[in-house]
């Protein structure tokens, strides 16, 4: 069993206390003392509690002090006290009471040298090591380490750290981990990929796990929205990163199985190198060329899909147009402009193509019976002109992608863009007072949405995706 344990870093006795009495009702099961938060080290320590298993832990140089410290942590009530593996005070206190840490802030090593260090560490007290995760091979290198760990029966601490490790904090039960340590809140974590006691709590030992990879994935609001969902449907659910290089991408269908992740997002720049990894690609998927959602089946079968196209549709229901017979511009020739193009195309809309490399216009209008169009040969006469090029982005060309002579009331504006939610086009589309206009926001919402409900069955509660677009994770 898998101890919830919150990390108690206060600069006052007082203020450990009431973090206490807060991780308690938040669920925390055994608390880690950070007593080098505190800004003096008291010489009194009725503040550890005891009603709970405690760890006491305090980073210095300060050999002989802490020495001392240790020794009146453990006759006041600490159940253990944390060593680092380098440390001289390795083997000075009962090994029954010591936890055994080493730490790799950068990387994470070979199972077989995982399990080294583990056979090491374990000489001292109980073994604890935590490992910086960069992707999909570290996380294969923790999961075969803790296969082995586990058949010892003795206890260990096996921790993934960032952002990339935190599906070993939330499968910490699966790993075989002793405890799993938690935040008592988002601000106070002590280390990346941290997640808070109540949401630990709320998790329990077997929750779903869904995920999201592609590289970078540093500005994806995907889990914010999805975890959103998760807690507005009641679902113990919770949705991590993954980054994958391309390098590493084929290791991702063995990590979804092994960290049993039910399903998986994948964005730029995977989202067609993906496809050959999969037991099967659905339709859809195929003809819009690419996957951005892989669902996982019990018995690991990988199956691969697009929501962007449910989205697309969603958007272009709201703008109250009928795709059949309606003449569409998409400005784009890359893997959202595909997924349009295919399926207006599919829906019977009468679509042109115009892109900044006309051949490639030419070969997606080709594929779907489209018509490719050089920009200064548009003219006004669409219902729908959409933008799914990253013009007008943050970080990106500010250029409006068709010419604002074609932008007239008749006309609605779709641009996939949804950061900023007000780009050039848009502006320049209010200006021509076109009858309706949108950003990507509601088409990635929809897209999310649509990948939820596969996952799990359940409608995804789109307004609390919403609202937690803007929010933290
Ligand atoms: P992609 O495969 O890289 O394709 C990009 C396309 O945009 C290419 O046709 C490219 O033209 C063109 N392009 C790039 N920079 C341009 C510029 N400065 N001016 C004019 N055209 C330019 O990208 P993608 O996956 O299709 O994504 C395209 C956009 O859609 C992105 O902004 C993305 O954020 C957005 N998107 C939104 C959602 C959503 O849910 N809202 C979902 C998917 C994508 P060349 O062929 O000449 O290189």
């Amino acid at each position: 069993m898998t101890l919830i344990c919150a990390v108690i870093a206060a600069d006052t006795p007082a203020a450990a206390e009431a973090m206490k009495v807060e991780a308690l009702s938040a669920g925390a099961e055994a608390f880690e003392v950070r007593l080098d938060a505190f800004a003096e080290i008291p010489d009194d320590f009725s503040f550890l509690p005891t009603e709970k298993p405690v760890i006491a832990t305090l980073r210095s140089e300060l050999d002989e002090e802490r020495r001392e410290i240790f020794a009146k942590a453990l006759t006041s009530g600490a159940t253990y006290v944390d060593i680092e593996s380098d440390s001289v005070l390795r083997g000075v206190f009962p090994k029954s009471r010591v936890i055994c840490s080493y730490h790799d802030f950068t990387k994470t090593p070979a199972a077989w040298d995982i399990l080294r260090i583990f056979r090491d560490l374990s000489s001292s007290g109980v073994p604890k090591a935590a490992f910086m995760v960069r992707g999909p091979a570290d996380l294969l290198e923790i999961w075969k380490a803790a296969v082995v760990l586990k058949q010892s029966g003795d206890p260990f601490i096996l921790i993934g750290m960032g952002a990339a490790g935190e599906v070993t904090r939330i499968r910490a039960a699966d790993i075989g981990s002793m405890i799993s340590y938690c935040a008592v809140r988002p601000e106070f974590a002590s280390a990346p990929g941290q997640i808070t006691v109540a949401e630990a709590a709320r998790l329990g030992d077997d929750p779903i796990i869904t995920a999201i990879t592609g590289w970078p994935l540093e500005h994806t609001r995907s889990p914010q929205m999805h975890n959103a969902a998760f807690r507005a449907a009641g679902i113990r659910g919770r949705y991590v990163r993954i980054p994958s290089t391309a390098e590493e991408l084929p290791l991702l269908p063995e990590v979804l199985r092994c960290y049993r992740i039910r399903g998986a997002n994948v964005t730029i720049p995977h989202k067609q190198t993906v496809m050959p990894l999969l037991s099967e690609v659905l339709p859809e998927a195929k003809s819009a060329g690419a996957v951005n959602t892989i669902l996982v089946d019990p018995s690991g079968r990988l199956t691969g899909t697009n929501t962007d196209i449910a989205g697309i549709s969603a958007t272009i229901a709201d703008l109250r147009i009928t795709p059949s017979n309606a003449r569409v511009l998409v400005a784009g020739a890359g893997g959202a402009a595909r997924a349009a193009v295919s399926c207006l195309t599919a829906a019977g809309a009468a679509v042109s193509v115009t892109n900044r490399t006309m051949e490639k216009a030419r070969t997606l209008a080709a594929e779907f019976g489209a018509t490719a169009v050089p920009r200064d040969e548009l003219s006004a006469g669409y219902d729908l002109i959409i933008n799914a090029t990253p013009a007008g982005m943050s970080g990106f060309s500010q250029d409006i992608p068709v010419p604002v002579s074609i932008l007239t009331p008749d006309t609605a504006v779709f641009d996939m863009v949804y950061e900023p939610e007000m780009t050039p086009l848009l502006a320049a589309a209010g200006d021509a007072g076109v009858r309706a206009a949108v950003c990507g926001k509601a088409m990635l919402i929809a897209q999310a949405a649509a990948s939820f409900t596969l996952w799990t069955g359940v409608e995804a509660d789109a307004a609390a995706m919403t609202a937690a677009f803007g929010g933290s994770p």
